[in-house]
């Protein structure tokens, strides 16, 4: 949940918990350990830029919770980063990881800079300052603290984080292991870009396979023929809307900040991209009708709506107004807690973002379990399985004298590649987190909804993992 008038962006986070801690029997100091941030490093140091100007940089690293190691969250770029703000993204990706079973506390970092206003070159001296700042206090590593992009960061930074890192431990066999989200080339994994709109799919898709969530909607079962609005054609909203199209939905609408569009037959994702970047508009799409105001495409008559670009874009004011029964938040906080009261009292489900869009958090653990394990998935038995399916093959068409399509036999020899192992994984994750969560919900009526259900489930991973160490016995 994003920030409120009231209340900061940290208490909005800890007045979620409470709401969720009330439906648990844990002693109240443990709930109190859990909710605070255990360290918070804050850290000014100086850049020289390129017309010899000194700047003060102001940034950020906070490790919410240790209660597994290591501590993992995005690195953010941003003029609005506070270290409120990054002490509550800390405390969602300590849920975030135990939801989905990600054996990492939270992290969460910032540099409180505008990143295009500055040249590349200062932007790696800032990266990598940043990054030696954080060994001196024994602040990242493998096994401490491992960052990842978020908003204004991505491979290339990464990349100078990894490197000025090794560059500082020499002989440290895990080194690569210090950070994800790199390029592949660097030791990053195959299958992160797609990660979260995957995830947000696999999520959403396992929710409408459930008989009596579906029944309670008044929905058919499965995600074939659904009608989709998604808002935000950017990482996430063009990868949940592939997924979607894929699988046999209607993606109906697509939402821009520039306007949106809607065609009743279904879109496809691609050649909205491609008309987008040739135009620069998503406006007047061959066959589509054109809405000009686009917050209007989240009112839409849907089955499920996708909110994939910023916070807070169902608020009060047009919470009354949406006409779909699910809901997917792959955007990190885009309903406000009013939206979400209103959209509970009309019925709608709400599958939360601190789960729905884990995906990326997943895949970074694999990567992270592929630079320990220093070998690419896929490799020791890719070749194994593929000769061994051969000889499946011919003994089958031995035995039945019949001759398998070219097509079938492609797809039954085929040996997992690294990227068939992650998106498998992916899989599992977001089905193992769904039924996990939605167990919960069932099990207790009184929890109003999914959002709450989620945090009992990581309330419930967390508080056990600190009584199993004894810490609290
Ligand atoms: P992105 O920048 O690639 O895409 C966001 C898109 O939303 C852009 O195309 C932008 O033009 C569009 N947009 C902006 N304002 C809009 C408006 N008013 N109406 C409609 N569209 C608008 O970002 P992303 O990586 O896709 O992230 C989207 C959301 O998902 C963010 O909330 C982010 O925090 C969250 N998220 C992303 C990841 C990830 O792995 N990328 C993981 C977890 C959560």
């Amino acid at each position: 949940m994003s920030n409120h008038p009231n209340y900061s962006f940290f208490q909005s986070v800890e007045k979620s918990f409470d709401k969720a801690a009330h439906f648990t029997k844990w002693d109240k100091g443990l709930l109190e350990q859990i909710k605070a941030c255990n360290s918070v490093y804050s850290m000014h140091f100086p850049v020289k830029m390129d017309d010899g100007r000194i700047e003060v940089i102001e940034a950020y690293r906070v490790q919410h919770s240790q209660h597994k190691s290591p501590c993992k969250g995005g690195i953010r770029f941003s003029e609005a980063v506070n270290q409120d703000e990054v002490m509550a993204l800390a405390s969602l990706m300590t849920y975030k990881c135990a939801i989905v079973n990600v054996p990492f506390g939270g992290g969460k970092g910032g540099i409180k800079i505008n990143p295009r206003q500055y040249s590349v070159y200062e932007l790696e001296k800032i990266t990598r300052r940043y990054t030696s700042e954080l060994v001196k206090k024994n602040f990242i590593g493998p096994g401490i603290d491992v960052p990842a992009p978020d908003y204004g960061t991505g491979e290339r930074e990464m990349a100078w984080i990894v490197d000025t890192y090794s560059s500082l431990k020499p002989g440290e066999i895990d080194a690569a292991g210090c950070v994800t989200g790199k390029p592949v080339s660097q030791g990053g994994v195959r299958g992160r870009k797609e990660a979260t709109g995957l995830g947000v799919f696999y999520g959403v898709r396992e929710v409408c396979n459930m008989p009596d969530v579906m029944g309670k909607l008044g929905l058919s079962l499965g995600v074939a023929g659904k009608r989709i609005v998604v808002q935000g054609l950017g990482n996430v909203g063009y990868h949940s809307a592939k997924f979607f199209r894929e699988n046999g939905s209607k993606v109906i609408a697509i939402a821009e900040y520039e306007g949106a569009i809607l065609n009743e037959n279904g879109l496809n994702e691609e050649e909205v991209f491609q008309h987008r970047k040739a135009t620069g508009s998503i406006l007047n799409f061959p066959g589509a009708t054109n809405i000009t105001d686009s917050s209007k495409a989240l009112e839409l008559p849907c089955d499920v709506l996708i909110p994939a670009a910023l916070e807070n874009v169902i608020n009060k004011d047009n919470a009354p107004n949406i006409q779909a029964k699910l809901i997917g938040e792959a955007a990190n906080g885009p309903l406000t807690p009013e939206a979400d009261e209103i959209l509970i009292n009309k019925g709608v489900v709400v599958i939360p973002d601190m789960y729905l869009n884990a995906g990326g958090v997943t895949v970074s653990y694999f990567e992270w379990l592929k630079n320990l394990s220093h070998v690419r998935y896929g490799r020791m038995e890719k070749r194994f399985t593929e000769n061994m399916n051969a000889h499946i093959i011919s003994q089958i068409e031995h035995l039945t004298e019949k001759k398998i399509a070219d097509t079938e036999r492609a797809f039954i020899m085929h040996g997992a590649e690294e990227v068939d192992l992650v998106h498998s994984g992916l899989e599992e994750t977001m089905i193992t987190a769904t039924h996990e969560i939605m167990d919960i919900w069932r099990k207790n009526p009184e929890i109003p909804d999914m959002r709450t259900a989620a945090y009992v489930c990581a309330i419930n991973k967390v508080a056990t993992t600190y009584t199993e160490l004894g810490i609290f016995p």
